[in-house]
């Protein structure tokens, strides 16, 4: 499976790919799932749909990322019954309030220290809009590409990469307020390094820029301590996975046992 594209997803090949990606799946529904949407009924969901849409699965996708497509489907599903904000082009367009650039922390190792605890992780990340949260779990804990992001909320590229860039901002000034660091703004000379430095964080600038943002880094006062900071919160974001998992098996030996009996009485009246 993966390398060969025309290949239809056996039972066996869905249980394997479910059992190594559960946990998985399971840290993405409790960092995205909002209070009154019960993460582990998110993931059942999800695998219920994913076990009823497995003949379709082709291979185009790493079966990952097909799973996590459908949780965040189905999550997008969930939020729309529950009238919240739902990612799509309108509400994912940036507003022009552009404070969120100018984010200051003093001291980001408490941040970071902070961000490496799950519970305070996550408590953070529900203060961010949904779509924010979102594109930074997809992007910085699961590895998502800008284009798949951009596809599964139906976005350009472009907007995508900001609203992740605008996520992480946002995200360490939720953590500075937890840790209880004042807040102050870096001054209007600092802008357009920050615009560049979220790229300079992922590797895709050009030289010319690059050199840029570090010579901006060498004079500033405000910059070091955050790009620190953020480099941090994607370390710490980078999916962990927990262990408690017994209800999420219960629930996902009872979806195959269903299965299980469907096709054997199936199979009976057959005979
Ligand atoms: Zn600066």
């Amino acid at each position: 499976m993966g390398q060969n594209a025309t290949a239809t997803m056996t039972d066996r090949d869905f249980v394997r790919v479910i059992w190594s990606e559960r946990q998985r799946l399971l840290t993405l529904a409790r960092r995205l799932a909002p209070v009154g949407i019960e993460p582990e009924d998110l993931v059942q969901d999800a695998l219920t749909q994913a076990w009823q849409a497995r003949r379709g699965f082709r291979g185009e996708a790493h079966p990952r990322t097909w799973l996590q497509s459908i949780l965040m489907n189905r999550l997008r599903n969930l939020l729309r019954v529950h009238g919240r904000e739902v990612a799509t082009a309108d509400t994912m367009a940036l507003p022009p309030d552009r404070a969120w650039l100018s984010v200051t922390v003093t001291d980001p190792q408490t941040i970071i220290s902070a961000a490496e605890d799950e519970q305070q992780l996550r408590n953070a990340l529900h203060t961010l809009a949904p779509t924010d949260r979102s594109a930074i779990v997809l992007r910085d804990a699961e590895g998502w590409s800008i284009q798949d992001i951009a596809a599964i909320f139906a976005i350009s590229t472009e907007a995508a990469h900001k609203r992740i860039q605008r996520a992480r901002l946002r995200l360490a000034d939720a953590l500075r307020e937890a840790t209880g660091q004042p807040a102050s703004l870096a001054p209007e000379s600092c802008t357009r390094a920050r615009e560049l430095c979220l790229g300079y964080l992922d590797g895709d600038l050009g030289e010319g820029q690059k050199a840029e943002v570090e010579e901006h880094l060498n004079r500033c006062e405000y910059c070091p301590p955050l790009v620190q900071a953020l480099m941090g919160l994607r370390q710490a974001l980078w999916a962990r996975h927990d262990a408690r998992l017994s209800r999420l098996r219960d629930s996902l030996a009872v979806v195959l046992a269903f299965e299980f009996v469907r096709r054997t009485a199936r199979r009976y009246r057959r005979r």
